[in-house]
């Protein structure tokens, strides 16, 4: 998701967990159901028009999936408004129930271990509007300047059953998807994945998208307007790369000088993450009437053509302004979001704090590692420390906002442990090549740093995923001795920190004991690209 720092805080601080009630409709959106559980996603044919006019859409979803296990009842999720007109396997009706947004389905065919099955959901409606996309999504219906409709969808977290029905959690992705969709033919649809093929049938026109890598559910979007588009190609590590840039008319010229920075985008993320994750599908970026999404292959554009985060720089440095905060941010989600993706969105961080790291990689690349620790650094203003980043399972409940710069600065931090950039930048590519298309659970990101970097970080990330604790240290200086240990810590936290002693660098080990050391220097400056306090007695 694309971060609004002011409006995310005000909306977790609106609904706080603790405030919540938990309803069994969360824990059917939000865990891995039995009747979820025996079957594995294998392609979605979607088919959906789009009536602007009357704010309608109707349509048709075909699931294809492997068998699992035997099974009679089989849970699709669409939610109100939206109702399901009819379902059926191999051209027989078939009967449901529905619980809210849940509906399971009474299978007829014997469902064999190791077989494909089909189940074609029909059905229609009104779908719920979005509030203020893409926090609180939904459908945009929206206009541009001429009048002309400019619709968009947006639904990360309240789910892509939204407004159309599927399997709604993120565990499961299909493998491939056919996206159909239909709309006035003055208009035109863009959504996720190649153009195949445009049919015109009497007043409509149906855009045929196909998707040929796995896919999370809130990835999947349609953008309909006026749009024109150009295109360039980008030599990337996996060979040429189609980069297609669809925007409305009016915007064509701002649009070819700010997406220069796409190449650039490209360029540094290929550098740090390996290469770009969805080369078969395609890279666009697409105009939309709110701020922007990671739709994967389709990410969506609303940042007014300039830079910074709507003009702002969020760091308060100067360097928020040497990008565009939704070009940079949205596409590092192919690799944090759509290639590696969480299997429960408690575990949102590994989108959210690997992407906010990345606007400092990019900074990085392009303007020296000083120009990204500064920004970097710059974006801890922004910590709140409300609540922890992980969130609770099971019910489709994200954590703190927090997940965005403290998963950051907690990142820098720990590049600043591993003192190799080498070897850190070949931990990123690894992540990105292990974790291929997968999906994951913050566990296995956890187990692999450590693995990879050497050191047990279970203390480290208990801390900074698991508390709102700040680690402190505490330190006196008399003469050139130094006291010091850590407060406001987990048990075992033991991370070692930089010090530059009258300009020289050492490595102090604290842990919560007070420890005692005898410096080849008076002064003592704490190097601040690690996320601690300090704190002189
Ligand atoms: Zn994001």
């Amino acid at each position: 998701m694309k971060q609004g720092l002011i409006l995310l805080v005000l909306i977790l601080g609106a609904c706080s967990i603790d405030a919540q009630e938990l309803t069994r409709q969360d824990t059917l959106r939000g865990s891995i159901t039995s009747e979820r559980a025996w079957w594995d996603l294998n392609h979605y044919d979607l088919n959906v028009k789009i009536e602007p006019s009357k704010k309608f859409i109707s349509g048709y979803n075909v699931v294809r999936y492997k068998v699992l296990e035997e099974a009679k009842t089989l849970q699709i999720d669409l939610q109100e408004p939206m109702k399901i007109e009819s379902i059926e396997q191999d051209g027989k009706k078939l009967k449901f129930t529905s619980e809210g947004n849940a509906h399971f389905i009474k299978l007829k065919k014997k469902q064999v271990p190791g077989e494909f099955n089909e189940v074609k959901i029909t059905y229609s409606g009104q779908p719920r509007e979005a509030v203020r996309a893409p926090w609180d999504g939904g459908f945009s219906w929206k206009q541009d300047k001429n009048g002309n409709p400019f619709v968009a969808t947006s639904c990360q977290g309240l789910g892509a059953s939204v407004w159309w029905p599927n399997k709604d959690h993120m565990y499961d992705e299909v493998d491939s998807m056919r996206i159909s969709i239909t709309v006035p033919k003055d208009l035109m649809d863009v959504s996720n994945g190649q153009l195949e093929s445009v049919e015109e049938i009497g007043e409509f026109k149906t855009y045929n998208w196909v998707v040929k890598n796995p896919i999370n559910n809130y990835g999947v979007n349609v953008n309909v307007g006026n749009y024109v588009h150009f295109d360039e190609v980008f030599e990337g590590e996996k060979g040429p790369l189609k980069l297609v840039y669809y925007v409305l008319p009016e915007n064509l010229e701002k649009a070819k000088k700010q997406f220069v920075q796409t190449p650039m985008m490209l360029q540094a993320f290929e550098h740090w993450f390996g290469p770009y994750p969805f080369y078969e599908d395609g890279f666009k970026l697409v105009e939309v009437p709110y701020l922007g999404m990671e739709h994967q292959s389709s990410v969506t554009y609303g940042n007014k053509f300039e830079n910074g985060y709507l003009g702002r720089d969020l760091s308060g440095t100067g360097w928020g302004l040497q990008f565009d905060f939704i070009i940079i941010h949205e596409a590092g989600h192919e690799w944090f979001a759509n290639n590696i993706t969480y299997k429960d969105i408690a575990d949102m961080w590994i989108h959210e704090g690997f992407t906010a790291y990345s606007e400092n990689l990019y900074l990085d690349y392009h303007f020296g590692t000083k120009a990204s620790e500064a920004y970097v650094v710059g974006t801890r203003s922004n910590i709140q420390n409300d609540s922890p980043i992980i969130g609770p399972y099971g019910v489709n409940k994200s954590g703190s906002g927090d997940m965005y710069y403290k998963g950051a600065n907690m990142l820098h931090t720990l590049r600043q442990l591993v003192e190799d950039d080498d070897k850190w930048r070949q931990i990123l590519r690894g992540l990105n090549k292990d974790f291929y298309h997968k999906t994951v659970t913050t566990k296995e990101i956890e187990d692999y740093l450590s693995k990879h970097t050497g050191k047990d970080l279970s203390a480290f990330f208990n801390q900074y995923l698991r508390t709102t604790m700040i680690p402190t240290l505490e330190y006196t200086l008399e003469g050139d001795t130094i006291k010091f240990r850590y407060t406001d810590v987990v048990q075992d936290f033991d991370m070692p920190v930089r010090v530059f002693i009258d300009g020289s660098e050492k490595w102090l080990f604290p842990n919560s004991e007070w420890k005692t050391e005898k410096l080849d220097g008076t002064q003592v400056i704490f190097d601040k690209n690690f996320y601690i306090e300090t704190k002189k007695i």
